[in-house]
């Protein structure tokens, strides 16, 4: 019987598409929902489309970070994530026996037992967003200069969301631009990148819309985070049918913390405010998917006008 009959018409549009990137060769399956292997030709359009983001925003003199997809624990731990995000987190365990314990792992096993459970805490968590790493390390220089600070990172990022929509990934990598300062220099970062995040990817050819946002705050308390985060405006999203024409997938988001990692981090701005921080993230998967979507498989056979844009 076919499992998938008994999905929505929205989950089986997202299997559809998910079936024909593999059959295509772009996605390669692992077996396991939302961990892929990519293509040349998928990783190809992900780098160009990387550079095109330093085109847009590498003329701001941003401070350049690559962080490994991995957290310090400690960091982590002091972020917040855990009161917002229990549900999507992942931690890297590892074993750490002695040959007794070795020698029961591997019976475990061979008998198809639970092994996981003898893995024990490392001090590295997987980065659950790309500007995780920013904050504290921001926070050690001391005071920020009076135009504040602009970071640029990429990263992999993990969530536990397994899904059979290839746009819901768990392994995925975001490119962020990062502004820390005062409410009125993060405000107008954010403003600038609604605006150029917009004609970015309408220089693709991809139809956009840009709305109203939240984040899936976990629990009771989270339905009211999640609402109070609207109301404020704090969150937008660009959003592009990918999967389903119904429920178009954020490709892009301008997030505003306001002063929640100023405060967790004490970041402060020259004259001693706690400072405030926003960021604009890109889904380097999520832009691929829609442009193979909307332009097709064969990079080929894309409009011109946006090889041009990719490929120059
Ligand atoms: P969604 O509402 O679809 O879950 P999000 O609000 O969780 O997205 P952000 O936390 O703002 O997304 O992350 C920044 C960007 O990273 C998103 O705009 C999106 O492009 C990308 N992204 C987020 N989650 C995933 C995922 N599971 N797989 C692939 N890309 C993702
Ligand atoms: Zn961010
Ligand atoms: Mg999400």
């Amino acid at each position: 019987m076919d499992m998938r009959a008994e999905g929505t018409p929205v989950e089986n549009g997202q299997a559809a598409f998910r079936d024909a990137l593999i059959a295509a060769g772009l996605l390669i399956p692992t077996g396991v929902d939302g961990l892929y292997g990519r293509s040349g030709v998928f990783e190809d359009v992900v780098e160009r489309f990387n550079d095109l983001i330093t085109t847009w925003g590498g003329g701001d003199g941003a401070d350049v970070m690559r962080f490994p997809p991995g957290v310090a624990r400690h960091q982590f731990e002091q972020s917040g994530y855990l009161k917002s995000f229990p549900h999507l987190a992942g931690t890297v365990h590892a074993f750490k026996g002695d040959e007794r314990a070795h020698q029961s792992l591997l019976r475990r096993l061979e008998e198809g037992d639970e092994w996981t459970d003898a893995q024990m805490a490392t001090n590295v968590v997987l980065t659950p967003a790309a500007c995780y790493p920013v904050y504290p390390t921001i926070a050690e220089r001391g005071p920020l200069p009076a135009d504040g600070a602009l970071v640029d990172v990429y990263s992999y990022c993990f969530r536990h969301e397994p899904s059979l929509d290839p746009a819901r990934m768990q392994l995925f990598r975001m490119r962020e631009y990062v502004c820390v300062g005062t409410p009125e220099q993060v405000m107008e970062f954010r403003q600038s990148w609604v605006e150029r995040g917009r004609a970015l990817m309408e220089s693709l050819a991809l139809p956009v819309a840009v709305d109203l946002a939240n984040d899936p705050f976990f629990g009771r308390a989270g339905r009211m985070l999640a609402a109070s985060q609207r109301d404020q405006g704090l969150k937008f999203e660009l959003l592009i049918p990918i999967a389903s024409a119904e429920q178009p997938t954020a490709c892009l988001s301008f997030n505003y913390h306001q002063d929640h990692f100023g405060l967790l981090w004490d970041l402060r701005t020259p004259d001693g405010a706690v400072a405030h921080t926003a960021c604009v993230g890109f889904g380097m998967e999520r832009v691929a998917l829609a442009l193979f979507r909307h332009h097709g498989f064969d990079v080929k056979a894309w409009p011109a006008a946006v090889r041009a844009v990719l490929w120059g």
